[in-house]
């Protein structure tokens, strides 16, 4: 018997997980695979959740900001401010496992459900189904193989206690004015967010199972779909990064794409810290593996249980609001479609990416590969811009964040 237990945790930031005490880091992070090097396929939720529920990159997956202007006029019914987002292609977790059998309970904010209308799939906010509930459904369960797929969105700036969603503008304001003591406090509501989730969510579920001998049978997932950014990201962009969310998330810089993620088994995995790079679409083959239904899976990620696949990751790809990056374990390019710009970074010698490069042989390189290999050929590379560095230098030379 094999049960899946997955929770999805909204806008967590890697540094505010790794730095706070949680039973869910003791038991999960600390007795499984922690992936302590794990990019995410997007900056903000659609293109991230759609590539770890699919196992695809946005590119492979339909949900790509590429595409918002090709001749597909099919669009999706997700009550979305960005109605252009086309729908998602190829199976997902719940389409595989739902037809295996598994009894499936998931909990997920409306937005990320609309289009689905399997038997458990519930549109309703995490404060409308109770942790009591959960237990209730996993007690009745207990004999099936099931599937619990939890989203919640605590984490989420919008959802933080007291916070309205003018206040991202606020954030703008005390970031730009460099007000440290309101970062600080920023990330006071964050660890209070993630402790919620620990205390409300994460311990009455893992001691349940615990309770009725189900931990060895489960396999457990956490992970953040983006993190956000405290204003960091702000001051690298020159404007150019424009979103809904222009300072919380939709950027590409690490501390959005960079997030947690465990995967523990006790059955098949030993616990170990995976320090290579890995991406969120390598959970989905990796996890189809763990319960032999590899072959049910035709997407890019790669299993990260097999040396030699490990390995071979490279690069990882994703996209944001309005930019895409392309990362590698020395450098990083984000480009800008709309405005044909890139900004370049060599993440050795620089890695809180401040210092943008002005080095056309490396904006080749790291273009070439998105050219080849995830764009096939949709960009032309003469026509790429590099944004003004001295801008970017002087701005955040003004704001004291470099000499
Ligand atoms: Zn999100």
């Amino acid at each position: 018997m094999t049960n899946v237990v997955w929770l999805f945790i909204d806008s967590l930031r890697k540094d505010i997980f790794d730095s706070t005490e949680t039973l869910m880091k003791k038991e999960i992070f600390e007795k499984g695979i922690n992936l302590t090097n794990c990019f995410s396929q997007g900056g903000w939720t659609y293109p991230s959740f759609g590539s770890f529920i699919t196992g695809k990159y946005p590119t492979s997956n339909g949900m790509t900001i590429l595409d918002l202007k090709s001749k597909n006029k099919e669009k999706t019914k997700w009550p979305w401010s960005d109605s252009r987002l086309p729908r998602l292609k190829g199976k997902t977790i719940f389409d595989i496992l739902s037809k295996k059998n598994f009894k499936l309970l998931t909990i997920c904010h409306p937005i990320l459900g609309e289009d689905y209308d399997y038997e458990g799939w519930n549109r309703i906010k995490e404060n409308e189904l109770s942790i009591a509930d959960i237990l209730d459904w996993i007690g009745k369960n207990k004999d099936n193989n099931f599937f619990l797929f939890i989203r919640t969105d605590i984490t989420h700036a919008s959802k933080w206690p007291g916070f309205k969603e003018s206040k991202y503008e606020e954030v703008t304001d005390l970031v730009k004015k460099g007000i440290k003591d309101d970062v600080k406090k920023f990330k006071k509501l964050m660890i209070s967010c993630l402790k919620k989730i620990d205390d409300g969510f994460f311990s009455p579920l893992f001691k349940k199972l615990n309770e009725i001998g189900l931990v060895k049978d489960t396999i457990f997932i956490i992970n953040a779909d983006h993190g956000d950014t405290l204003g960091e990201a702000l001051l690298r962009t020159n404007n150019i990064h424009k979103g809904d969310y222009q300072v919380l998330h939709t950027t590409c810089f690490d501390e959005v794409i960079k997030v947690p993620c465990a995967i523990r088994y006790d059955k098949k995995i030993q616990k170990r810290n995976i320090a290579l790079m890995t991406r969120l679409i390598d959970i989905l083959p990796t996890i189809l593996c763990l319960i032999e239904l590899e072959k049910e899976y035709t997407g890019d990620g790669k299993n990260l249980l097999k040396e030699e696949d490990l390995n071979s990751i490279t690069y990882s790809y994703g996209e944001s609001s309005n930019s895409v990056y392309l990362r590698n374990y020395s450098e990083k390019l984000i480009f800008y479609p709309k405005e044909k710009k890139v900004l370049l970074f060599d993440l050795k010698e620089d890695p809180l990416e401040n210092k943008p490069l002005n080095d056309i042989n490396l904006q080749k390189k790291m273009f070439g590969i998105l050219d080849k290999e995830v764009f096939k050929g949709k960009f032309k590379i003469d026509s790429l811009k590099l944004i003004d560095e001295e801008i970017i230098k002087n701005r955040l030379r003004n704001l004291g964040y470099t000499d």
